[in-house]
């Protein structure tokens, strides 16, 4: 199960990153403007883990600093 930080860090990291309010709520992402980067924020994130499956190897890059 993947921790938040590791949520965030990933999602930080990740090229394929879409910020899921500009599509189903394209006038909070307007509002708000820091928005929280992380894979639970992005369109790809569906059921708990990444629908196009590069989390685990975006993760596995990053343990390899
Ligand atoms: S859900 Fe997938 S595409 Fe979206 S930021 Fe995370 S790893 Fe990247």
């Amino acid at each position: 199960m993947a921790s938040p930080h590791q949520l965030k860090a990933v999602a930080q990291s990740c090229p394929e990153y879409i910020y899921v309010g500009n599509v189903r709520n394209g006038l909070s992402a307007l509002l708000n403007e820091s928005t929280d980067v992380r894979c639970d924020t992005c369109i790809h994130w569906e059921d708990g883990r990444c629908n196009i499956n590069i989390y685990d190897n975006i993760l596995t890059s990053l343990d390899q600093t």
